[in-house]
């Protein structure tokens, strides 16, 4: 039994009934395919249920336009729907307030947002940026560029041999010289996931603020930046079955306030003269241009449909998913898996077979129609100090199954055949 009734998600979702395996030459379904999908690469992007897909449709049908600045009927259904859409997102979180919302384009442009609005204009020679041994690219290139920008010093809290953030390591770096903490929530390779809490108390009595890279965990489990105390918190769309364009920023409203906009241009002015310019209030102070106005309204489908099921019932089933794949994958002898204890992680899990790359082994899942990611998931330091190039990574969502799991068990095994 499972937490999530699986035969009705599946319903949703059409394109799990699709066939893989044929040549990939045009795109579209190729008329050979064979092999029934086995969709495990949801860390990277999720699939989209029918329910989104529809809103997007309506919008697109019914009342696509402009938003802001319309008079017209359809450019107020749509600014009303844009403006709701980012009052869903602030209740899902837990935010005050849609003043806390920002649309960017994804968990990177958040983060890149940040850096640039906040990072570049306060950090300073003698400041310190703390971030984690396996943040995501998005956080650790963007704030090491940042810091070379401004003379700020960057310092890595140790990942232990378990694949944990090593917490006295962590109290040892963040010290009143802090500026900055910023940590993934779920590690998108190893699983773990970080003591979000106490690293917002920690960073907070040393006077730094603190952001929580929430990309791989707002779509699998609850969240709630109050409880956390974090000032930022950022995730996709993409990745909790919205659409693709569309990412979150969340901060505390007196940070917000108190930052200049990152990117200028319309709908994010007051008042232009020739001479200078003022600011709207939050959050269109950080939404140049025309927005994000289809994705936010897929968005907001897409959070209707995952609290239909309940985010601590996507969490019972992430985790039991996590649970058996780990154990699975864990009990071959020359299979290296890599992170916390199958009981102990997001619904993830990254592993090598030993002497096949991680690329010839996807390879050989593929023809088993098994989707999974190979590379370095975007946390090449991290691979770096595992010593291996690259892994590979089965992720699960709300729509998987133990039998698929055990599918792809199977393809390890032929890919072992195979290379022996
Ligand atoms: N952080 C983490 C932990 C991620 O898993 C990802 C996506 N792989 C990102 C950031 C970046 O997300 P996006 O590509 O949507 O900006």
């Amino acid at each position: 039994a499972y937490p999530i009734d699986i035969p009705s998600v599946r319903g949703d979702f059409p394109i799990l009934d699709r066939k893989v395996g044929g040549n990939i030459e045009t795109p579209g379904p190729s008329p050979d395919d064979t092999d029934p999908l086995i969709y495990l690469d949801n860390a990277a992007t999720s699939q989209t249920p029918t329910d989104v897909v529809d809103a997007l449709t309506e919008y697109y049908y019914q009342y696509n336009s402009n938003v802001h600045r319309g008079i017209h009927h359809l450019s107020q259904e749509a600014s009303v729907a844009y403006e709701v859409a980012h009052d869903r997102v602030a209740e899902f979180i837990g935010a005050d307030g849609r003043e806390e919302i920002i649309f960017t384009k994804n968990t990177t442009e958040s983060m890149n947002l940040v850096a640039y609005a906040w990072g570049l204009a306060e950090l300073e020679p003698g400041d310190t940026v703390v971030l984690s041994e396996m943040e995501h690219h998005a956080s650790l290139v963007t704030w090491q560029q940042i810091a070379k920008r401004t003379g700020a010093n960057v310092e890595y809290i140790r990942v232990d041999e378990d694949g944990y953030l090593d917490m006295e390591h962590a109290r040892e770096l963040i010290d009143d010289s802090i500026a900055m903490v910023s940590v993934v929530h779920i590690s998108n390779t190893l699983g773990t996931v970080t003591p979000v809490e106490e690293l917002a108390e920690l960073t907070h009595d040393h006077g730094g603020y603190i952001f929580i890279d929430g990309a791989q965990s707002a779509p699998t489990r609850p969240v709630d930046v109050d409880a956390m105390d974090t000032d930022f918190f950022a995730f996709s769309g993409h990745k909790m079955l919205g659409p693709t364009g569309i990412g979150v920023l969340y901060g505390k409203q007196e940070i917000l306030e108190s930052m200049e906009p990152y990117l200028y241009g319309g709908e994010m002015i007051r008042r232009v003269t020739y001479e200078d310019s003022t600011w709207e209030d939050l959050p269109w102070k950080f939404e140049a241009g025309t927005p994000v106005i289809a994705q936010a309204i897929g968005l907001h489908a897409a959070i209707d449909y995952l609290e239909d099921i309940g985010m601590e019932t996507v969490q019972a089933h992430e985790e039991l998913l996590a649970e058996y794949a780990y154990n699975q994958l864990s009990a071959f002898d020359d299979v290296e898996t890599y992170g916390p204890p199958g009981g102990d992680r997001g619904g993830l899990v990254a592993f090598n077979l030993e002497g096949v790359h991680a690329h010839d082994l996807s390879s050989i899942l593929n023809e088993y129609g098994v989707a999974i990611r190979a590379g370095d998931h975007c946390t090449q330091p991290l691979h770096d100090k595992i010593g291996v190039p690259a892994s590979t990574r089965a992720s699960f969502y709300i729509y998987n199954t133990r039998e698929e799991i055990d599918e792809l068990v199977t393809a390890v095994d032929a890919a072992r055949e195979l290379f022996a």
